[in-house]
């Protein structure tokens, strides 16, 4: 059995406000001693709320971005200190929506990986094609390339986990096969070893990520390289995401 970290994440993206942390005190009820890690990801303005809330809980909390920069005249932004300072413990970066509506480069995400680490936290970092490069069979060119320029050289499996999160099957019910998943996970495992070494590469988590549901979770669980999940829609209810935390927990 693998000892590399299980993870169901939970992006809420723009979503929730005080009403609903509730659905913290749901999901913490429902997996008091998780066999997994349980992270949720509100919107900024939640973090120390949530933080607050979930003290004593095995629910871990993380941004959804930070800024590569520790502070200064950056209007509208947070640094990976000030999510550290809420409590956080983690922050998903590069996800495929800030690469599109900011224009981020892989190059941004890099350098906001290494401020991640510097400020403690996990770097949960994501990539995946479009529709269109997948149709013209660049998918592994492009998660490659994405490889190559947003994961920084100080990696390692307790600073840093990868999403892969196909463009086209986030929040649109379409998910690619089992098949298609296997081969992605397997090139980023074999990349990571590649570049890291059979040990830390082998270490590090992988996620899969784009309309995870309780109903496709344990099948997509069962694939070698899955380590868990970074799930949108699925999370904002405790009643969904809680089926695939448990369907995370059955799959080891
Ligand atoms: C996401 O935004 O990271 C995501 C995977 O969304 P969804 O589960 O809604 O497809």
């Amino acid at each position: 059995m693998s000892q590399r970290r299980r993870i169901a994440a939970g992006n809420w993206k723009m979503n929730g406000s005080t009403a609903a942390l509730a659905e913290f005190d749901a999901l913490a009820a429902r997996h008091p001693d998780p066999r997994v890690d349980i992270l949720i990801c509100p919107p900024a303005t939640l973090l120390s709320p949530a933080t607050r809330r979930m003290d004593g809980h095995n629910i871990l909390i993380g941004g959804q971005d930070c800024h590569c920069a520790p502070s200064g005249a950056h209007t509208g932004d947070i640094s990976a200190p000030m999510i550290a300072d809420t409590g956080a413990t983690a922050v998903i970066l590069g996800h495929s929506e800030r690469r599109e509506d900011h224009g981020e480069t892989s190059e941004q995400v890099r350098d906001k990986a290494r401020a991640a680490h510097v400020a403690g936290l996990t770097a949960l970092i994501c990539m995946g094609e479009s529709e269109d490069q997948r149709d013209a069979d660049n998918t592994l060119d492009i998660i490659g390339g994405q490889m190559a320029a947003s994961i920084p050289d100080d990696c390692n499996a307790e600073n840093t986990v990868i999403a892969y999160e196909p463009i086209w099957a986030i929040g649109t019910g379409h998910v690619p096969t089992l098949g298609q998943i296997t081969e992605v996970h397997d090139f980023i495992r074999a990349r990571l070893i590649r570049r890291f070494g059979e040990t830390a590469g082998n270490a590090i988590a992988i996620l899969y990520g784009g309309s995870v549901k309780p109903s496709n979770a344990s099948d997509i669980f069962t694939v070698a390289n899955v380590d868990g999940a970074l799930v949108g829609g699925a999370s904002l209810k405790a009643d969904d995401f809680s089926p695939i935390i448990s369907a995370l927990e059955g799959s080891f």
